[in-house]
């Protein structure tokens, strides 16, 4: 197993820790400024569009994707120590350069799935940053952790699909700068269930698409929202359907994959950094006769802290290289485990930062509670612990 940093890693790794430094960091406050006072929070703010104007000129474009045809084709383990990185500043430097959820997943399904013309007309823009996107799959009436109960319909009339079926949690539609959402739904009733569904590019303003409500995080609004859809009798062109139709699980699941990992690396980032600000805290805090760095309790929180980010860290980079050199299918129970691992690892660090902050940790002075809320997202998001539990499970039984 080798989990060194090439040479080209090293130069982008010191690149962007100077662009989060002398960027990123010091644009938190303006851009939760500046949603809260816009009419419109969801859509992308000036401070994020200058932010990517540097990073594009920075060379720190679009690093997640593999692929070196559309991309700068950066292996996993390359890209994990960027990714955590990136992860310490999670509300924009994922966006900022332009690697964030939903659309690195779209833009991946779209280079290894997507055809000619679907590449020219959603991939080129997406990849430039001029638009983002939706990844519909997750629906209010059915248990969508396990997809084969998914109703949404895709039926075949002339020479359209028409969609029916009402999504939620559908990250980032809220926004106005999402243009394309990819759906998964029901195209083959009575096949078996693994080839029933089909993924289709619905454009955002197709008739009939409805963004019905925002759904809060833990009270949090969040930029580009989590939006409840609905899909009326919504029409599209046959040509908008991703690959072959009946594909749509084994897409889905090629999708989820990486985007999983991706999620791992920057909660990682955001732990180390929940660290940084406990120990800062404790070192300066003074109670009882001295700081609070000088109690045992709080040293046990630091030492476990850095013991289990370094575990998760580890775990992370052995999926990494296992996909690099085996492949995502070879790679998916390991996937499955550093999704538990990781937000639970980052949770627990979060949770003793806020601890140790007292009152301070729980309001919005320091972003510990809104890094709690995103970090306990992931324990349901890209499918819950028990899922990914039961594959690890069933692995060791088989
Ligand atoms: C912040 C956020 C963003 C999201 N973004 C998107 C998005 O962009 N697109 C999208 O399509 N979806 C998105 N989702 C939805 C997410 O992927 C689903 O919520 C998740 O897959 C679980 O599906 P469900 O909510 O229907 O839960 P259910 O399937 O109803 O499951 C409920 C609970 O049952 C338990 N459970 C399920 N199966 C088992 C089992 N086998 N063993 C034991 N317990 C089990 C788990 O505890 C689970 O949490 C997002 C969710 C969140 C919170």
């Amino acid at each position: 197993m080798d989990f060194g940093m090439s040479e080209r890693c090293e130069g982008l790794r010191e690149e962007l820790l100077t662009f989060m430094d002398e960027h990123v960091y010091r644009a938190e406050k303006a851009n939760l400024a500046e949603m809260e006072a816009s009419d419109d929070p969801y859509s992308g703010t000036s401070v994020l569009r200058a932010l990517k104007e540097i990073a594009k000129e920075k060379g720190l474009w679009n690093l997640f994707l593999p692929d070196d045809e559309w991309g700068p084709g950066l292996s996993n383990v390359d890209y994990a120590p960027l990714a955590e990185i990136m992860g310490r500043s999670a509300e924009i430097a994922p966006e900022a350069t332009n690697c964030a959820a939903p659309d690195t997943g779209n833009m991946e399904v779209l280079t290894t799935f997507g055809s000619h013309d679907q590449q020219q007309e959603w991939l080129v823009p997406l990849l430039a940053g001029e638009i983002r996107s939706a990844f519909s799959m997750t629906e209010p009436r059915v248990a969508s952790s396990d997809p084969r109960n998914l109703e949404t319909s895709i039926v075949a009339d002339g020479e359209d699909f028409v969609v029916n079926g009402r999504k939620w949690w559908i990250t980032g539609a809220s926004s106005k700068e999402c243009k394309i959402s990819i759906v998964m739904g029901v195209t083959n009733p009575d096949a078996p269930p693994k080839q029933r569904f089909s993924m289709i590019l619905v454009p955002m303003d197709t008739p009939g698409m409805i963004v019905e409500r925002d759904l809060p995080v833990f009270g949090f609004h969040e930029r580009g929202g989590h939006s409840q859809i609905a899909y009326n009798n919504v029409r599209v062109p046959a040509a908008n359907i991703i690959g072959e139709p009946g594909s749509g699980y084994q897409i889905a699941q090629a999708r989820l994959g990486p985007g999983r990992i991706h999620h791992c690396m920057r909660v990682i980032g955001m732990a180390e950094r929940a660290l940084d600000m406990m120990k800062k805290r404790v070192k300066l805090r003074k109670a009882f006769g001295g700081p609070l760095a000088d109690n045992a309790v709080i040293q046990e929180w630091i030492a476990e802290s850095r013991m289990r980010i370094d575990q998760a860290r580890l775990l992370v980079m052995h999926a990494a290289w296992k996909i690099d050199t085996m492949g995502s299918r070879a790679a998916r129970v390991d996937v499955s485990a550093i999704k538990v691992v990781a937000p639970n690892s980052a949770l627990w660090v979060i949770d003793k930062a806020i601890q140790a902050h007292g009152g301070a940790g729980i309001g919005d002075d320091f972003g510990l509670s809104r890094m709690y809320a995103f970090a306990r997202t992931l324990r349901i998001a890209d499918g819950p612990d028990e899922v990914h539990r039961m594959v690890v499970a069933r692995a060791e039984l088989r």
